[in-house]
């Protein structure tokens, strides 16, 4: 086998500087692994859990300093809901988001603001009961020609999003 310089093989070397990787960077850390898999950009991956035919993955935003939009004072998450979305089939099986939210309330207290929720379109659009990618993926379906119930049966069935503390 070709080495260079470490005794490495020339291939692996490259590997590990990612020059042979297209792509993005290689990923060895486990949590990262299952965050690329997620595939929502931002979040951390806190459980998943299969219940039945479903599998559910929880995830929260990485959040670091979070000020009000109102004022600019500095604020702080004063509950995180838990809310669910319909996911795309991961692997073939159904798959719902449990995304545990930040509400975040403004610690000036004459500030109009009061408490609001961190959303983020791109995991999905407020008050929609599917994951952005799969309200798009599903909107392309019907767009081409298939009917809402049939595209609506490769989905999990609809929980509501409640929200619980
Ligand atoms: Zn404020």
């Amino acid at each position: 086998m070709k080495t260079r310089g470490t005794g490495e093989p020339v291939a692996l070397q490259a590997l590990k500087q990612n020059k042979a990787n297209i792509g993005s960077p290689i990923l060895f850390d486990p949590s990262d692994i299952c965050s690329a898999f997620v595939g929502l950009k931002g979040v951390r991956v806190l459980h998943y859990q299969r219940i039945g035919p479903v599998a559910e993955i929880a995830i929260e935003k990485i959040v670091s300093e979070v000020r009000c939009p109102m004022c600019g004072f500095i604020a702080h998450a004063k509950e995180r809901p838990l809310v669910t979305y319909i996911d795309l089939p991961f692997g073939g099986t159904p798959t719902r988001i449990k995304w545990k939210k930040h509400r975040m309330v403004c610690i000036n207290l004459s500030c109009a603001k009061r408490s609001w929720t961190l959303g983020d379109h791109r995991i999905a659009a407020s008050h929609s009961l599917l994951t952005t990618r799969a309200a798009k993926w599903a909107t392309k379906q019907v767009g081409g020609g298939r009917c809402v119930s049939e595209v609506a049966k490769e989905l999990p069935q609809a929980q509501q999003p409640a929200t619980t503390n």
